[in-house]
């Protein structure tokens, strides 16, 4: 490629909306262009890396014998609502009607699709099993888009669909998927972990999640280093995870009086003075029992930076959230007081009281006239039973549940998904085939996800510095670029600039050479920003003693190299 006439569009500033390092390098690197909220163009430099990631996961997912197809992004609502998907899945499922009235789903995934093909497709225990993929673009309308491509609305993923005969089967393919996932994460270069997972609305059995590591990641991951458990803290109740944990103990020296809350209580169970002065408070309810999800119910406090703190260290099931003022609260749920609707995918939550109060015992009021009572160590209205294994309060060192070691803590992005779905969709869709004693029997499937354009995030959250991206070679846009000293005006520097720039073209290198005519400093700035792995400078004076300047991107300094070996260094 020749920069010339390629696109290279550059800023010096992120713009202001740009939160995250990611976001801020996609941006100045000229990546990706913002279109409306969560919504992206993939500029040419952008959709090179993204066509080099979605190489990968094809060899990978083509090895491991998956069969690549193409679902359309939009799907008529009667599959939606044969699954009951159509009214689970509330707001984040983007929804469109035809010139008819007839409603379609924007594709957030494509279980009911496949299932749709598989069961007009599939009639024999002979055709299976059989796992099918595509690469598509999704819709999800999320509540908080950010990030750039790390949380958009509209996004790629690679989405597969497995397919067997029996449970057995399920599990030999998931298998499969997990290790071609591992193989994937490893050839994009990227420090990455597998974590026990919830299944959320997807549903099915068991999953597991593929962790980017990164400060910034919006997951806690726990893991022990003794031993092979990892989990993500949500997956309070993933199978495997239970009841090898108590909750912890939140011993109260008062009995309450059941079904009235009293304020000493509170005070006591937040740590708080009776006489705190508390702004507002909110009462929610988590992943209400409705849908068959287990209850959990969640007091949140909105106030100072250090009643956060407080309330989320010792209030059961609130460890996942840590505000640091109002407004970030009310952002990340996207509400306002009174708000009843859903969070997220599968948890609906529901706003019963927002009053602000001077002091605990108003508080206390307020919930008792909303009908919450404070019992034991939970609050709540009606709790089925106590959760017995809740990840999401323990802390570093805690005993690992597998009895094997001490756990830690780190923070990760979901950039993979793999999930054992059992007949959650084929006992709704009929799916069925001929079993070998010629009886119809359910499909066991499998679905695996990837988010292609997320992985760009993730990759630049673990690799930039100072100057900008430091891409892994096997992503980059380009691996090489040549950054000639006077293109256009030393005949020399010219014909060894594109006597090399052929020479690595040959061998196969991805290589752009910068004949735009900047100056040194911008050439510089401009590919450290965009982040090429691979630097080599042609100078008139360098040529004169017969070497080039070579600098990996991570390099301190320039090396020379003997103008004959530069093609075969590269390599
Ligand atoms: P998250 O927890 O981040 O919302 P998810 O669990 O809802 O993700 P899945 O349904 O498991 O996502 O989808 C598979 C993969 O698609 C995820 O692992 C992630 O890499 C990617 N993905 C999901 N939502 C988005 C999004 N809004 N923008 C970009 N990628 C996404
Ligand atoms: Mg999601
Ligand atoms: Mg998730
Ligand atoms: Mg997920």
């Amino acid at each position: 490629m020749r920069a010339s006439r390629f696109f290279v569009s550059t800023l010096k500033e992120a713009p202001s909306d740009a939160e995250i390092v990611s976001h801020k390098l996609m941006m100045r690197a000229g990546m990706i262009k913002r279109l409306g909220s969560g919504i992206y163009s993939y500029m040419p430099m952008g959709l090179r890396v993204i066509r080099k990631v979605e190489a990968i996961v094809r060899e990978e997912m083509n090895r491991a014998g998956a069969i690549e197809m193409l679902m359309p992004v939009v799907q008529p609502a009667e599959l939606w609502q044969e699954t009951g998907r159509w009214d689970k899945m509330g707001p984040e499922l983007m929804r469109v009607k035809d010139r008819h009235g007839r409603d379609y789903a924007i594709q957030p995934t494509s279980e009911e699709v496949i299932t749709d093909v598989v069961r007009t497709e599939i009639k024999s225990y002979r055709q299976l099993p059989v796992n099918f993929y595509h690469i598509q673009t999704k819709f999800r309308d999320e509540r908080r888009p950010r990030f750039g491509l790390m949380r958009g609305r509209e996004f790629t993923m690679k989405d597969a669909y497995s397919f067997d005969r029996d449970v057995e089967g399920m599990q030999r393919s998931y298998q499969l998927m997990y290790d071609a996932y591992v193989a994937i994460f490893n050839r994009f270069g990227l420090q990455f972990r597998a974590v026990a997972a919830d299944n959320g609305a997807i549903g099915g059995s068991g999953s597991h999640e593929f962790h980017v590591i990164a400060d910034t990641g919006e997951d806690a991951l726990v893991y022990c280093s003794g031993s092979d458990f990892a989990a993500n803290m949500e997956a309070a109740e993933a199978p495997g995870l239970l009841a090898q944990r108590q909750p912890p103990s939140q011993p109260l020296t008062k009995t309450p009086t059941p079904g009235k809350t009293r304020c000493e209580d509170v005070a006591e169970l937040l740590g708080l003075p009776l006489s705190q002065t508390v702004k507002s408070v909110v009462l929610m309810a988590d992943a209400a029992e409705e849908g068959g999800e287990k209850q959990l119910w969640l007091l949140l406090l909105r106030g100072d930076h250090e009643l956060n703190e407080v309330k989320a260290s010792k209030v059961p099931g609130l460890g996942q959230f840590r505000f640091a003022s109002e407004t970030e609260i009310v952002e990340a749920f996207g509400t306002t007081p009174g708000y009843l609707g859903p969070i997220g995918t599968a948890r609906p939550v529901k706003i019963v009281a927002d009053r602000t109060v001077a002091n605990m015992n108003d508080f206390v009021c307020g919930a008792n006239e909303a009908g919450f009572h404070y019992t034991g160590a939970n609050w709540g209205r009606d709790i089925p039973e106590p959760v017995v294994c809740d990840l999401r309060n323990v802390v570093e060192g805690d005993a690992s549940p597998d009895g094997k070691g001490v756990l830690a803590i780190q923070r990760g992005i979901e950039v993979g998904h793999v999930f054992q779905l059992g007949t959650r969709y084929s006992a709704d869709m009929k799916a069925t085939f001929l079993d070998v004693n010629g009886k119809p029997a359910l499909m066991q499937m499998g679905c695996y996800g990837i988010g292609i354009t997320r992985i760009l995030g993730a990759a630049i959250e673990q690799n930039f510095d100072d100057k900008g991206i430091v891409w892994p070679a096997s992503i980059a846009p380009f691996e090489v670029v040549l950054c000639p000293m006077g293109y256009d005006r030393s005949a020399m520097v010219k014909e060894e600039t594109d006597r090399l720039y052929a020479a690595l073209q040959a061998a196969g290198v991805d290589v752009i050479v910068d004949d735009r005519g900047e100056r040194p400093g911008v050439m510089f700035a401009d590919w450290e920003l965009i982040g090429v792995p691979h630097r080599v400078v042609i100078g008139e004076r360098g040529l004169k003693d017969g070497s080039l300047e070579y600098q990996g991107r991570r390099d301190a300094a320039a090396t020379p190299v003997a103008l004959a070996d530069m093609a075969e260094f590269i390599r």
